[in-house]
């Protein structure tokens, strides 16, 4: 999608730092990391929120959850001890890019109830 900054991050139109890439996603440093391990996996395509996921993308949310997500959290080394996955979804889910985006936190002991 035109001026979206997912897409041309996932077009490799804007640097990021990656730290994974596949046919299906990409997934790269968050600029303003909240936690040691915080990285957003992106699907390439543009799908603006869970909230918009069409039944379609059934094997792209398979593929984010079953495959990408793991692997991550084992290769960043925080598998075992644990991990937080966030989406934040529309205004009140206090989502400011509107291109479907998994936060993945961990290195550090997580808080419970989120802001
Ligand atoms: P949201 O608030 O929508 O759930 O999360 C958006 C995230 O994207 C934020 O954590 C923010 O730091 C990150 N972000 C925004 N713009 C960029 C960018 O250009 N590059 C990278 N690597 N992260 C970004
Ligand atoms: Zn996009």
């Amino acid at each position: 999608m035109t001026d979206c900054i997912f897409c041309k991050i996932a077009a490799g139109e804007i640097p990021a730092q990656k730290v994974y890439e596949d046919e299906q996603v990409v997934a790269f440093k968050d600029l303003s990391p909240k936690a040691p391990v915080h990285v957003l996996i992106v699907p390439k395509k543009h799908v603006q929120s869970v909230a918009h996921f069409q039944a379609e993308d059934k094997e792209l949310a398979a593929h984010i959850f079953v495959d990408v997500v793991p692997k991550l959290a084992a290769d960043l080394g925080v598998a075992e001890g644990g991990f937080r996955i966030v989406l934040n979804t529309g205004d009140d889910g206090g989502q400011t890019v509107h291109h479907l985006h998994v936060h993945l936190l961990g290195g550090r002991k997580m808080t419970w109830p989120p802001g």
